[in-house]
């Protein structure tokens, strides 16, 4: 059964939490799950591409991070900036991908309740 009250370890394990991702108001920039215990730094080009980092929840990044790893290979030789627009390109996309996955999921969900809404006021 959950406490009624948070303990001064949950409350310091939230602090510190929110301090490492720089933001009181973390939100998982794909699903919008705003809990803190879940919400991780995600590199959209790649770690070694692009310091870039946005928030996403736990979930929402092992999708992002196994798709990066279906992109191309940087080959040693290859020109760094193109290297690094391509894999920033990619991680993008991938975002976009995993957002559409979950527009259409809402979208169906919303008009699944419009229509049963529609069917109680019918009776
Ligand atoms: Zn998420």
């Amino acid at each position: 059964m959950r406490k009624n009250t948070r303990s001064d370890d949950y409350e310091r394990r939230k602090q510190d939490r929110l301090h490492r991702l720089g933001t009181d108001l973390p939100r998982c920039a794909i699903c919008g799950n705003a809990d803190w215990r879940v919400i991780e730094e995600h590199h959209p080009a790649g770690r070694k591409q692009h310091k870039l980092k946005i928030h996403v929840c736990a979930n929402c990044h092992k999708i992002l991070s196994d798709n990066q790893k279906d992109h191309p290979n940087t080959e040693r030789a290859a020109d760094d900036v193109l290297a690094r627009i391509g894999n920033f390109l990619l991680g993008f996309a991938d975002m976009l991908a995993v957002i559409l996955e979950h527009l259409y999921e809402f979208g169906e969900t919303v008009i699944a309740r419009a229509n049963a809404a529609n069917a109680e006021r019918a009776k």
